[in-house]
């Protein structure tokens, strides 16, 4: 089947790319004309655009004119680009060549993008060279344009690259990197254009309202516009950590140290007695008792899902389609019984698919006999008094960490979701296998994690600033990005973001060729298939990209390819440049390149001489991810540009996505049927199976992520006000200002007399400094309990959120009024020193 060759446009996308074609078209007229004229009027139209620019203040205003200019300003940026080629430019301490004049597709992602939209370009489309455009257009504002890369090497990259057109223009480029001081940070952010990290923007965010002692100390000057690349890798799986800045606080009473041999213990019993549960369900079956076997299968599930032992028996179909039905059953309390009493025969229950684990009765009586409801919460009757509340909790904090404790040794397995190096937990990026160095679970779990790993456990840090990574991105005026893959996600975009897709149509036609998915029963049979698919491309020469879901999966590949001795490159790097060098080069002749799914990202894969007629580049999944996206991100590495190329996947039962959310019941029965035939299986209706997995699967996602944000949303609103309030102390030419009326209240003068004038100022702003600081930090804590205690109570009928918000509100209405009694005590202390010092 060869890939659409043209893309399918919804009547909606049609239109749209009919409104902007004319836009084109005068654009290259533009260009034309620009061609004979001198370099000089370039660098006329621009400075006189920016002159103008300079004295809007309007909003609307300034989009109007931005529109009007649009044409002949891109027209400038591609005749720049003409003027360019065949300059020798240096990238990353590497001579090359700039050969690049925007194509009519790049001008119409570039307007799209201008226009808000996320432009969806398929890789090597040109995208980086896409963005100049409205870069250029919007930068000549002088309000600083921030361009998002997924990391570092790319900021680094692109500011370089594009860079040279830009300075050609006469624009500043900057590009903020990890470990750059506050400085050097400020001056990236006076530039016209800002390149950078989502997380160096967003921590930057939060160090100037959160940290920052004086407007000095602040980097950014404002968000007018940010143009986000990858924008699916940033907006949609970046989205659900999100960014905190925290400090050690005090850990006196680190529950997670006091739980872990209780836990340890539990964990134990819990094992024993799914050991049990195993041994029951062969003994059933053996004895032809099915019923007894599925409830005994259940069981083992719900209490230990990676037990070993249930991991080889569900690799039967039959047993399989078993504990599926007896599960149902339950859920259905047809046995007069639900899946409610069967965790009550548990120590705990465990949910794989939703990441959680509920601790039973029996747990409870376990860990504590004597006073088993030590482990159970309370109402808290929102007038309750201080004692109550502190009571409430610490019991929450129990609470909880032994649920997260919980979590740490049933679901979260070492080399697997993180590595233990040099005394730390390193959590890996479950779709890139890449480690995540400085990145923490929140809640606790990430302590949990180092409390079963033996490992020093950082202390419970107090969180000074948050923010998701959606919120932040909302701080701006203008949004808008590019990607290959944001189709499939178009809603959540739209949702959360205002955003709207625009498929654009490639340069060439898209020659790739996607192959029937292989289906094997055994993650083994399928590895072995794969590795004889690679030995066939090699005898050809064809090079092959292998894409895995994780490391494990990758070094279990390569091992299997060195011992058939053949050649290859496994790519775990240890960072991104090292990375981008070597997925660059996996087109050239022979290449066998083992990489998980999203390594690579933004690198362009060229191939090398003679291999477009060998059939370009073979791309190779070794299993569906989790999201349709992902599966397309992978194909897209082949095929650039017009190349040949062809894709394929080969999956097994054993895959988790097949695990946890395809139907197994259909799925079994067609294994089952062409077992006799052969082991591998193919079929379009399968593929549909697996899109509806998938499509599950990203809904689920979507929920979790979108249910971070509706938390975040109460505190957005909170974080809003005190940051401004904050602003105006840092920026207040006369803080009396601000704070003039609860002051003078308190007869101001008296409390600072003696106090030499000169040194008021400085005084009174440290003084609601401190005082907006202090408050505002107990209040995260306690909006931290909050959450944790609303989740708790959840098992009632309430809902979680609603309860939330109406505590916070309560929780927040008290905390301006705290914040002036405290500035003026701060005050009157503040004082004294300097009347003691004088
Ligand atoms: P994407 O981000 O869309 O995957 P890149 O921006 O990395 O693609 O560009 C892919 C390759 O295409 C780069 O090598 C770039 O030099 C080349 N390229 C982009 N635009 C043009 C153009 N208009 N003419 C020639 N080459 C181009
Ligand atoms: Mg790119």
């Amino acid at each position: 089947m060869i890939a659409k060759l043209l893309p399918v446009f919804a009547g909606k996308n049609e239109r749209e790319l009919a409104r902007i074609r004319p836009v084109v078209s005068k654009i290259n007229r533009c260009e034309e004309k620009l061609q004979t004229a001198p370099e000089s009027k370039l660098h006329e139209l621009t400075a006189g655009w920016r002159e103008h620019l300079s004295g809007i203040t309007d909003d609307a205003t300034r989009a109007r004119y931005l529109e009007q200019i649009l044409p002949e300003a891109y027209a400038v940026v591609k005749n720049a680009a003409r003027r360019m080629s065949g300059r020798q430019i240096d990238v990353g301490g590497q001579s090359m060549t700039w050969e690049m004049v925007h194509f009519d597709v790049q001008l119409i992602g570039g307007i799209a993008i201008h226009r808000g939209l996320i432009a969806e370009m398929q890789t090597g489309e040109g995208k980086t060279l896409v963005a100049t455009l409205p870069v250029f257009l919007n930068a000549l504002t002088g309000l600083g344009v921030h361009v998002v890369t997924v990391n570092d090497y790319l900021a680094r990259r692109d500011s370089e690259w594009m860079g040279e057109l830009f300075r050609f223009l006469g624009l500043s480029v900057g590009c903020l990197q990890h470990d750059q001081p506050p400085e050097v940070r400020r001056a990236q952010y006076q530039c016209d254009i800002t390149y950078g990290t989502n997380s160096e923007f967003g921590f930057d965010y939060l160090r100037d309202n959160g940290i920052a002692r004086t407007a000095e100390q602040q980097v950014q000057r404002g968000h007018y516009f940010a143009i986000i690349d990858e924008i699916d890798s940033i907006l949609i799986d970046e989205a659900r950590t999100p960014l905190i800045i925290t400090m050690p606080g005090n850990d006196e009473s680190d529950p997670f140290v006091r739980n872990k041999p209780a836990v340890a213990r539990l964990v134990r019993k819990q094992t024993e007695l799914c050991n049990g549960f195993a041994a029951e369900a062969k003994r059933q079956l053996e004895a032809g008792d099915t019923a007894a076997a599925g409830l005994a299968l259940l069981k083992l599930k719900l209490g230990q899902p990676r037990h070993r032992q249930f991991l080889r028996m569900m690799e039967q179909p039959e047993l399989r389609r078993l504990v599926d039905k007896v599960e149902t059953t339950y859920q259905r309390g047809r046995f007069g019984k639900t899946l409610v009493h069967l965790k009550e025969e548990l120590y705990f229950s465990i949910n794989e698919k939703d990441r959680d684990a509920d601790l039973s009765e029996m747990g409870r009586v376990f860990l504590s006999p004597k006073d088993p409801d030590a482990f159970t919460l309370p109402e808290l009757d929102l007038e309750a008094g201080e004692d109550a509340r502190r009571s409430f909790g610490e019991r929450a904090r129990e609470v909880h960490a032994i649920s997260q404790l919980l979590k740490a040794w049933c679901l979260h397995e070492r080399d697997v979701h993180y590595v233990v190096r040099d005394g730390k937990v390193t959590i890996i990026d479950e779709s890139t296998g890449r480690e995540m160095p400085g990145r923490r679970w929140s809640d606790g779990l990430h302590q949990a994690v180092e409390a079963k790993e033996g490992v020093k456990i950082e202390s419970e840090n107090r969180t000074c600033a948050s923010i998701t990574i959606q919120n932040y991105f909302r701080l701006y005026d203008k949004l808008a990005g590019m990607t290959g893959t944001a189709e499939t996600e178009a809603a959540e975009f739209h949702d959360i973001y205002q955003l709207d897709v625009l498929p654009i149509p490639t340069h060439r036609p898209n020659l790739r060729v996607d192959e029937n998915d292989s289906v094997y029963r055994t993650r083994d049979e399928k590895f072995r298939a794969v590795v004889e698919r690679i030995r066939r491309a090699r005898e050809t020469g064809q090079p092959v990209l292998v894409g895995t879901a994780s490391v494990e999966s990758s070094e279990t590949l390569a091992r299997l390819l060195k011992r058939a001795k053949i050649p290859h490159t496994v790519l775990n790097a240890k960072n991104h440049e090292e990375e981008a060098a070597i997925v660059a080069r996996a087109g050239e002749r022979g290449a066998v390149t083992v990489s998980t799914n999203m390594a690579g990202r933004g690198t362009d894969i060229k191939l090398g001489p003679g291999v477009a007629e060998l059939g370009g580049l073979f791309v190779i999944g070794t299993e569906r991810a989790t999201s349709r996206r992902i599966d397309r991100q992978l194909r897209g590495r082949c095929s650039r540009q017009g190349d040949p190329g062809r894709a394929r996947f080969f999956l097994s039962l054993e895959d988790d996505l097949m695990r946890h959310h395809a139907a197994p019941d259909q799925m079994a029965a067609m294994i089952e049927q062409s077992a006799a035939r052969a082991s591998t299986l193919r079929g379009g209706w399968l593929g549909k199976l697996i899109e509806e997995a998938q499509q599950r699967v990203e809904q689920h996602g979507y929920k979790i992520r979108k249910r971070v944000l509706d938390f975040d949303d109460v505190m957005n609103l909170q974080r809003g006000i005190v940051y401004d309030q904050r602003n105006e102390v840092l920026h207040a030419e006369d803080i009396r200002q601000v704070i003039r009326d609860e002051l003078r209240e308190t007869q101001h003068e008296d409390r600072v007399a003696g106090v030499p004038p000169e040194m008021l100022a400085p005084l009174e702003r440290e003084a609601v400094l401190r005082a907006i600081d202090w408050h505002w930090q107990n209040h995260l804590d306690d909006m931290d309990d909050l959450r944790e205690g609303v989740f708790l109570r959840a098992q009632g009928q309430k809902d979680p959120l609603v309860e939330f918000k109406n505590e916070a509100y309560a929780l927040f209405s008290g905390l301006m009024e705290a914040v002036r009694v405290t500035a003026v005590k701060n005050l009157e202390r503040l004082a004294e020193r300097v009347r003691v010092a004088g």
